[in-house]
């Protein structure tokens, strides 16, 4: 695709390319050609459908830019 006439689209595959997860989060296993990150919005959050071919572990990762914890009384 020539991203030069669509700039949009050339911005997206930057951040796809920067923000994908390159590693399994259960076996730590390189997922870049042996597993899948398939990015998708939900709103306004990205979220990336993983997948991982060495132990089998799928799930969702959506990167968070604040976290809102909460932690008892001290
Ligand atoms: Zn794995």
């Amino acid at each position: 695709m020539n991203t030069a006439r669509r700039p949009a689209y050339a911005a997206d595959a930057e951040h796809h390319r920067r923000d994908a997860p390159r590693y399994c989060p259960r076996c730590g296993c390189d997922l870049v050609g042996t597993g899948i990150a398939v990015e998708f919005w939900e709103g306004t959050n990205r979220v990336f459908h993983t997948w991982c071919a060495a132990c089998r572990w799928t799930g969702d990762i959506t990167p968070m830019t604040q976290m809102v914890g909460h932690e008892p009384e001290h």
